[in-house]
């Protein structure tokens, strides 16, 4: 298992649980804060559920409603289900030490360099010197490629986050279309807000808090009322470039039914549908399946392409939407509830999927 998010934690877990005998390589060797709105949705919530997580316990803060705004127009957004948010150093520490108390064998502080193809299955190349060898990789390693095993798409978007301190309280999930992107704003652990942006062109004024804050504020009269005095709880944004919205693996002609690709790297679904957690997570759940059953990894990822297919492509048309004509946008959520709730639900993966 090479990558120890939300995608690779799930499917160490599973597969240990199964009483398979698993490794998961993690280069970060304590926790980390990752480029994320931190949404969690009632498909994520019951899946983490089912791993064995108490989002309450582990701090998640309640999502009360959402809310879309673009100039002096805002449209409050039905959120007919749960919602949370939970920081991600939080969140991917306590999916790794559930896997490690499954026994899964939990290796952190090591990055994997290279995937070598051998007669009986994978060895994998760690930057220590160590080599890995076993009979199926999964690849979960996110947003970062690794050698000869890149995915087949490279992204324009750049993605930010600044967790802050706002002078006034939250309790919603703001969506907040900008020029060539979003923001999105939600309240998180400890009286603090998380600030995400994902923007299409890197500025270099985005560079700073101040200058991420004033881009932001500049998009609606909502968040340059919210962020009045906001208070950056880092020095400098967390940033991470060349985001490929949209990609959806598709396998070579031939394929090697021993290698799984799970989570980002399996699929990048435009963040805004804050479904990316739950993709990862019931991707990885999935692959521990196909792996205890036997499966293709060809069969699996056809099955996956069918049921993200859907999600997939709403979450584009609603980004593209939000792109073009951010005030049309909330105006047409403002006059038809029922069409932006109907439209909510088409990102999501089904409860089963
Ligand atoms: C701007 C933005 C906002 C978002 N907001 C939301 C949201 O609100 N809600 C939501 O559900 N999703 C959101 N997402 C999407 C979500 O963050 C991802 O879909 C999710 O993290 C994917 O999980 P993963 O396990 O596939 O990858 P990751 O979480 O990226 O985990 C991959 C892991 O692999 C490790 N790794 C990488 N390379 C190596 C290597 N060579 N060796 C060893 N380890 C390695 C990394 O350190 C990392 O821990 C957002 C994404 C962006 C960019």
């Amino acid at each position: 298992m090479l990558g120890g998010g939300p995608a690779g934690a799930a499917a160490a877990l599973c597969l240990a649980r199964a009483g398979i005998s698993v490794t998961l390589i993690e280069r970060e060797a304590a926790p980390q804060e990752k480029v994320c709105g931190e949404f969690l949705g009632s498909n994520a919530a019951r899946r983490l559920r089912h791993l064995g997580l108490d989002l309450a316990a582990l701090g998640a803060v309640s999502i009360e409603g959402a809310r879309l705004a673009s100039g002096a127009r805002r449209a409050a957004l039905d959120l007919p289900f749960e919602a949370w948010g939970l920081p991600r150093a939080r969140l991917d520490e306590a999916l790794l030490a559930a896997a490690a108390t499954a026994g899964a064998n939990v290796m952190r502080g090591c990055a994997a360099r290279r995937a070598e193809r051998v007669a009986e299955g994978w060895r994998l190349h760690l930057s220590d010197g160590m080599v890995l060898a076993g009979p199926a990789l999964v690849l979960a390693n996110g947003k970062h490629e690794l050698r000869g095993q890149a995915r087949a798409q490279r992204g324009q978007h750049v993605g930010l986050k600044l967790p802050l301190r706002l002078s006034g309280p939250l309790a919603e999930v703001l969506l907040l279309p900008l020029r060539g992107g979003y923001a999105g704003l939600q309240p998180s652990v400890g009286g603090q807000a998380n600030l995400c942006v994902a923007l299409r062109k890197a500025d270099k004024a985005l560079s700073t808090p101040e200058g991420l804050l004033r881009t932001v504020a500049a998009g609606s009269d909502l968040a340059a009322m919210l962020l009045a005095g906001a208070i950056p709880v880092r020095k400098k944004p967390l940033a991470i470039a060349g985001l490929p919205y949209g990609f959806l693996h598709r396998d070579a002609a031939h394929v090697d039914g021993t290698l799984f690709r799970v989570g980002d790297q399996f699929a990048v679904i435009p963040s805004l549908a804050g479904e990316g957690m739950d993709m990862a997570l019931a991707s990885g759940i999935a692959a521990a399946g196909a792996i205890v059953a036997g499966e293709h990894a060809g069969r699996f990822h056809a099955r996956m392409r069918r049921a993200w297919q859907r999600p997939m492509r709403w979450a584009g048309l609603v980004a593209r939407l939000l792109d073009q004509t951010p005030g049309g946008a909330v105006r047409a959520a403002e006059m038809l509830p029922l069409a932006a709730r109907f439209v909510a639900g088409r990102m999501r993966l089904g409860h089963g999927a």
